[in-house]
């Protein structure tokens, strides 16, 4: 997921936070641009998702270490033979009203801010709806294989917990009769600014339209999914996040990942790199709980 804390509109100080460095850091990272301090040369001023990168996914340590030491690091690869088994069901509840669609481009992610009051109701709790975004491929994978995309909805308690609902979405020819529209995504792809920093307002959006989730009546239920503590799939890294990916699978036209994928390769230092997720983290001492049905 790409979410920094409590940034839900750019802003200069969001702009620092999402680069990972402090203020202090970014300003030496200015004066190493002309020279005038030669040792803080290796401070990368900005990250992206180039693995081969100076600034890819395996040197974000350098950005911040939790990246590079955390050992509750997201995503992972999620093995359903060797999850736990919940003998009872778990269902999260999501109340997410229509609202008018807003999509911007941050440089590192497409996203969806939620301004209008919604919610996931997660064992008693309820987590409010920041936003949604989505990475390509997949960022957590499934029996070691990805998908073409990856949702992440990302919800905050009162107490500050992050909760992320994701959905594996996989891609798929529209001439082929298997492959159910997608009109929401559709949009979405299809009126995606094209720069950093830009935001596109568009018609209304009913999240319900796409989301593999049981509907009842305005709002929908996630039963089918795992669940398990990771982090934030960007840097920082930071961890304590609460993780819960659906069983069921989303479907979109090849035709709208091919714009995303262009609009990312567009990204500022992607350089035509038309990806944005991260790799597998090692699942150390963690569970991976598996609830409803398969
Ligand atoms: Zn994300």
């Amino acid at each position: 997921m790409s979410f920094m804390n409590p940034c839900l509109k750019f802003t200069v100080a969001c702009a620092l936070v999402a680069s990972g460095l402090s203020g202090a850091e970014r300003r030496a990272g200015w004066r190493m641009e002309r020279g005038e301090n030669r040792e803080l040369f290796a401070i990368p001023r900005t990250w992206n998702h180039d693995f081969d990168g100076p600034t890819g996914p395996y040197r974000w340590g350098i950005v911040s270490a939790t990246c590079e030491q955390g050992k509750s690091q997201s995503p992972i690869d999620i093995v359903p033979s060797q999850t736990v088994g919940s003998a009872s069901a778990a269902p999260i509840v999501l109340n997410y009203p229509k609202t008018g669609l807003v999509v911007e481009n941050t440089g590192h992610v497409i996203e969806v801010p939620y301004e209008t009051s919604a919610f996931a109701m997660i064992e008693g709790t309820p987590y409010d709806l920041l936003q949604f975004h989505f990475h390509t491929r997949s960022e957590h994978a499934l029996n070691g294989a990805l998908y073409d995309l990856e949702v992440h909805f990302v919800h905050r308690a009162a107490s500050g917990q992050l909760a992320v609902l994701g959905y594996w979405v996989k891609g798929c020819n529209q001439l082929d009769t298997t492959c159910k529209p997608n009109l929401v995504l559709d949009e979405i792809f299809a009126n995606a600014p094209e720069t950093k920093g830009e935001k596109d307002t568009h018609k209304e959006l009913n999240p319900f339209e796409f989301l593999p989730v049981r509907r009842t009546g305005t709002g929908g239920v996630l039963e089918n999914y795992y669940s398990y503590e990771g982090s934030l799939t960007t840097p920082p890294c930071s961890e304590g996040v609460r993780w819960f990916m659906s069983k069921d699978v989303i479907t979109v036209a090849n035709e709208s990942l091919k714009k995303f994928r262009s609009i990312i390769g567009n990204f500022p230092t992607y350089k035509n790199f038309q990806f944005n997720y991260r790799t597998s983290q090692p699942l150390n001492s963690r569970e991976v709980r598996s609830f409803g049905s398969n």
